[in-house]
């Protein structure tokens, strides 16, 4: 039968080298089940990206984590050593942030129609906190008041381009907004805005436009200097020719059961991580000056850029490792079952699917006749039809057995947590950290309580 085209994961050396290491093996044996590998040199790696892209623009900038996108505590942590602030939605969240060491003034809270207690402890803390709407506006100007203190505002802008979000405030909203800063126990900082997608000229062009509502908030006597062009920015899995054929060449017949899907992210991306802030700083904003770039604008307006990436601080910074419980022919093709659930895997609870192609290592010694590709996909060990982690049939160099590990690369970001609860009475897949120690790798557990 025709084989599916092959979408094999981007690595680092670190991945590489810990795919090689009976380490993988052991955790597998000694947790008793699947498990996440997160690595936080990785994470500090990714911020340091960002910040240097600041630094070489010569733009006042700051970077908060999105934590949504991993529960996991190091990162966190790691965001507090490294003086970066974080993003929370939720008292959760905060609580998980402040704990970990993060100073309440390096929090932006973001998120609709944020509950009073989320917004008492984001005042008494001295949060950034990032109005969704007029009557979320009016109830933080009541509370700020009754505890005798000022909150940090910034206002979150509908964008023009995505209308139908429910998110953000319009241009009339923004209006009413500034003047009921203006008589409140508010201060008024800036603006913000995060677009679903990943273009950068969007993000640039509303960067611009919403320096130009700093210097009408000022006018008002306002202090709004600065902006959060939210995340977004996006994380390059494969390579280019590999999602081109994918692409192409993608039917029903190459997926089990014929599953077809709404989309998918987009896998490869040319500009991706830090470079695309290094786009959207380098571009030119349309309507302004000639070749006046968003970096000049900030610089002469005197406006900080804040960032709020999720996924592009965690790029490589985590896998995650199923033990292969079960191989069963069908027509042409295998069916797996790993020792976990499509919940360690979030994107089909987005009705789509995680398609870079997971790594076999295998658990026997004996010699790989390498005569494949073997197309197999693959299912979890539950008794749900529909809890597959993979419905493409992944062309495997050699054929899988029982007790090989499948590794799904680069999973830190979303992929991980965002939908796991214990189904079946599966205990929840434990977080190990790996961090290099001379030749060797250390692990511990991650301090996130369950
Ligand atoms: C989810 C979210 C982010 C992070 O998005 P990424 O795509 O992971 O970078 C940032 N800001 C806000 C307001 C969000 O809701």
């Amino acid at each position: 039968m025709e084989v599916t085209t092959a979408l094999a994961s981007h690595t680092t050396p670190e991945v590489r080298s810990l795919l090689g290491d009976a380490l993988l093996h052991e955790l597998s044996h000694g947790l008793g089940g699947p498990y996440h590998v997160l690595f936080p040199e990785r994470f500090d790696a990714c911020a340091a990206a960002f910040r240097a892209v600041f630094a070489e623009a010569g733009v006042d900038g700051q970077v908060y984590f999105a934590k949504k996108a991993n529960k996991a505590a190091v990162y966190v942590e790691r965001a507090a050593v490294a003086g970066l602030g974080v993003d929370v939605a939720s008292h959760g969240e905060l609580r998980e942030a402040l704990a970990a060491g993060v100073r309440g003034e390096d929090l932006v809270v973001t998120g609709p129609a944020k509950a009073d207690d989320l917004l008492r402890v984001a005042v008494l803390q001295g949060a950034l906190i990032a109005v969704d709407a007029l009557d979320e506006l009016d109830r933080l100007i009541v509370l700020a008041a009754g505890l005798g203190r000022r909150a940090r505002v910034l206002l979150r802008r509908l964008p023009a381009e995505q209308p139908h979000s429910r998110f953000g405030l319009d241009d009339g909203e923004l209006a009413a907004a500034l003047r009921r800063c203006v008589d409140g126990p508010v201060d008024m900082e800036g603006f913000s805005f995060h677009l679903s997608g990943y273009d950068v000229r969007q993000r640039t062009d509303l960067a611009a436009e919403s320096i130009g509502w700093c210097t009408e908030a000022r006018a008002l006597g306002l202090r709004a200097d600065r902006i959060s062009v939210g995340g977004g920015f996006a994380v390059d899995y494969v390579d280019a020719e590999d999602w081109r054929r994918f692409e192409e060449s993608s039917r029903p017949e190459h997926f089990h059961a014929g599953k077809s899907f709404g989309g998918f992210y987009p896998y490869h991306s040319p500009v991706a991580g830090a470079d695309a802030l290094r786009t959207i700083l380098a571009a030119a904003p349309s309507g302004s000056g000639e070749g006046t770039t968003l970096a000049e604008l900030l610089r002469s307006a005197g406006v900080t850029l804040l960032v709020e990436p999720g996924r592009a601080l965690l790029d490589q910074a985590g896998f995650t490792v199923f033990r292969v419980q079960g191989v069963k022919d069908r027509d042409g093709y295998a069916v797996l079952t790993v020792d976990g659930s499509s919940l360690s895997l979030s994107e089909q609870w987005f009705d789509s699917e995680f398609l870079p192609d997971p790594v076999l290592v295998p658990g026997g010694a004996g010699p790989v006749a390498d005569a494949g590709p073997y197309p197999a996909c693959v299912g979890a060990a539950t008794c749900l039809e529909s809890d597959m982690l993979t419905w493409r049939k992944i062309p495997f160099p050699v054929r899988p057995a029982v007790g090989d590990l499948l590794v799904y690369l680069n999973t830190a970001g979303y992929q991980m947590d965002s939908n796991e609860s214990p189904f079946h009475e599966l205990p929840l897949p434990p977080k190990v950290v790996v961090e290099p120690s001379g030749s060797r790798f250390r692990w511990r557990l991650d301090r996130h309580p369950h």
